[in-house]
C-alpha cells in the first residue's frame, strides 16, 4: 500500500514538472530581463500566466484575432515591434496568426510538452512566450506563428 502510494506521488511529481515548466527567463539571458516579481507586478494574471509560465489563453477571447487594421504587434513585455498586421491572416483557429515576425524578432525552440513536438516562439528581447510556429501557414512562407493575443499590443500605422 505503502509502496503503492509512493510510486503514485513520484509518478504525479513527474508529470507535474513536465506540464509546469519555469518560465523562459529562468533558464537563458535576454537582453531585458526582469525578476519574477517585477514580472507578476507588471503583467496581470492570464498575462503572467500565457508571457512567462508558457500559457494558452482560450481560442477566440483574444481582441486582436479581429483587429484588422493596418499597423504593428509589439510584445507586451518590453515593447519590441513583433509582426506587421501586412503578415495577419485569419487561419479560424481563434488566435491571432501570422505568416512570418519583423526581422530579428522572435526566436524559437522545440516545446515537447503535452506528449508533442512543437516549435515554441519568444519574444528575441524579453523571453516572453508568444505561443507556436506550425508548418500549416499560406503562402509565401508556409508557416503560422500562433499567437496569443495577451503577449501582445496593437500600434495602428
Ligand atoms: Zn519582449
Amino acid at each position: 500500500m505503502f509502496r503503492r502510494l509512493f510510486l503514485g506521488r513520484v509518478l504525479l511529481g513527474a508529470a507535474g514538472a513536465a506540464l509546469v515548466r519555469p518560465a523562459a527567463a529562468a533558464e537563458e539571458r535576454f537582453e531585458v530581463m526582469r525578476s519574477e516579481a517585477e514580472w507578476r507586478a507588471r503583467l496581470g494574471p492570464l498575462e503572467y500566466r500565457v508571457m512567462r509560465e508558457e500559457g494558452t489563453e482560450r481560442a477566440f477571447t483574444s481582441p486582436l484575432n479581429d483587429e484588422h487594421r493596418d499597423g504593428v504587434f509589439h510584445c507586451k513585455g518590453c515593447d519590441l515591434p513583433l509582426y506587421a498586421s501586412k503578415d495577419k491572416f485569419d487561419s479560424g483557429t481563434g488566435w491571432p496568426s501570422f505568416t512570418r515576425s519583423l526581422p530579428d524578432a522572435v526566436r524559437t525552440r522545440p516545446d515537447r510538452s503535452f506528449f508533442m513536438v512543437r516549435t515554441e516562439v519568444h519574444c528575441r528581447r524579453c523571453g516572453s512566450h508568444l505561443g507556436h510556429v506550425f508548418d500549416d501557414g499560406p503562402p509565401p512562407t508556409g508557416k503560422r506563428h500562433c499567437i496569443n493575443g495577451v503577449s501582445l499590443t496593437f500600434a495602428p500605422a
